[in-house]
């Protein structure tokens, strides 16, 4: 990590568009011509580098976003989707056949639980999840057939973070595919440089950061990327989840403010995690002393991008959660809505949206409580001044003395 700076992999990346645009031309093509039926024939076989035949197999606003995340993972190559699950089920679907298993961190994305726990069973892939941080219980969760071991770098929405190095470890020594969800820490964690063979983003939070679509993205090596996109057997060619060119061109021009905005992301939720906890809240944030893996996520981070963006705080119930949550929309502190990256804050109780497919009984066991709110925190300029409005809604309705 220390020697890998992902946004200057970025910035290090050169296209012109065909008539000299400093930003590449869209391909608006869903189909492409070729000179010779030989060259669509070569081209269909895979062995025809530099052309294009379809665009749910690739496309040249595709293959540029694509190349740009790889650069910023620093993984071989990447393969665009049109959302983040587009990039997830496919992933999982490639790694896992019928009577194969998987073992999860439990603390993961509601969407991704509910594909591992409700549909992977009609296929007979089996999930044990785990708490991803007990290395112990990872191993001893393994079984035979297990193919997969996944996780978040840092899980949604109990900010949880896997130790992806030793995971790592145990992935090789069990002949595991790792694959990791970097989707909350992208610049501050590079895991396919601390070991991971697979890394995935929803494009839909920090990486696009305007909340105006979705995307996803699945980085890792050419073996398993072109495997992705085969013509016969690839789960992302035949399940179809492709990104538009005209998004991911517009994906890729946010993409290169990424590291701007990720400090400020981390500067704000920093300043925000000290001071209510100096309140006296409950709050959770790996860039306080007091989050149980912050030595070793420290470790972990390119130090220039910090700790990231999210935080939860606990209120006790989730009346005074969703009463504080309303208040803070009437003053303007943000919205009340899923999704995360965005410019504004954003705020949502986990436990009645993002993680409601996970049983209440599932989420009591794994610290999900009712007065838990999630904090996806904003680019305000003066983040002082947010916290003083922040504190005045706290008093007014009990929360803060
Ligand atoms: C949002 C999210 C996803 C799913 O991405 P979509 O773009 O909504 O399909 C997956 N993983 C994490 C960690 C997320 O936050």
């Amino acid at each position: 990590m220390k020697n890998f700076n992902p946004a200057d992999k970025i910035q290090d990346l050169q296209y012109f568009g065909e008539f000299g645009g400093v930003n590449p031309s869209i391909s608006d093509s869903s189909t492409y011509t070729f000179l010779s039926a030989k060259t669509m024939f070569d081209t269909f076989e895979g062995n025809a580098e530099g052309c294009y035949l379809y665009s749910r197999h690739s496309s040249p606003s595709n293959l540029y976003l694509g190349e740009a995340l790889a650069a910023m993972e620093g993984t071989e190559t990447a393969n665009v989707a049109a959302s983040g699950m587009g990039a997830i089920t496919p992933t999982l679907l490639q790694l896992c056949q019928n009577g194969e298993h998987i073992v999860s961190s439990r603390t993961i994305y509601g969407g991704t639980y509910a594909f591992l726990k409700n549909f992977g069973p009609r296929l007979g892939i089996k999930t044990t999840f785990v708490d991803i941080t007990k290395l112990d219980v990872v191993e001893a969760a393994i079984q035979p057939n297990t193919k997969v071991l996944y996780c978040e770098t840092v899980s949604n929405p109990l900010l949880e973070v896997a130790d992806i190095e030793s995971l790592a470890k145990l992935a090789k020594k069990h002949n595991l595919t790792l694959v990791v969800d970097n989707t909350f820490s992208p610049l501050s964690v590079a895991p396919a440089k601390l070991g991971a063979d697979v890394v995935i983003h929803s494009l839909t939070k920090y990486i696009n950061g305007s909340s105006d679509t979705v995307g996803g993205v699945v980085c890792g090596t050419h073996d398993f990327i072109n495997a992705l996109k085969n013509v016969n057997d690839g789960a992302s060619m035949l399940l179809g989840p492709t990104m538009d060119s005209l998004r991911s061109a517009s994906v890729l021009k946010n993409l290169r403010t990424l590291h701007i905005r990720m400090k400020q992301h981390s500067h704000n939720a920093m300043y925000l995690a000290e001071k209510f906890e100096k309140d006296g809240i409950k709050t959770v944030y790996p860039g306080l002393a007091s989050h149980p893996s912050h030595e070793l996520y420290k470790n972990m981070i390119n130090p220039e991008y910090g700790f990231g963006g999210m935080l939860t705080i606990d209120v006790g119930s989730l009346d005074k959660a969703n009463a504080l949550m309303e208040l803070m929309q009437n003053r303007n502190l943000g919205y009340l809505a899923v999704s995360l990256g965005f410019y504004k804050t954003l705020f949502s109780a986990p436990g009645t949206s993002t993680s409601s497919e996970i049983p209440l009984e599932e989420q009591a066991e794994m610290g999900l409580t009712d007065g838990l709110i999630r904090f996806s925190i904003g680019l305000d300029n003066d983040i002082e001044r947010t916290y003083q409005m922040m504190k005045d809604c706290m008093k007014e309705l009990s929360i803060l003395n």
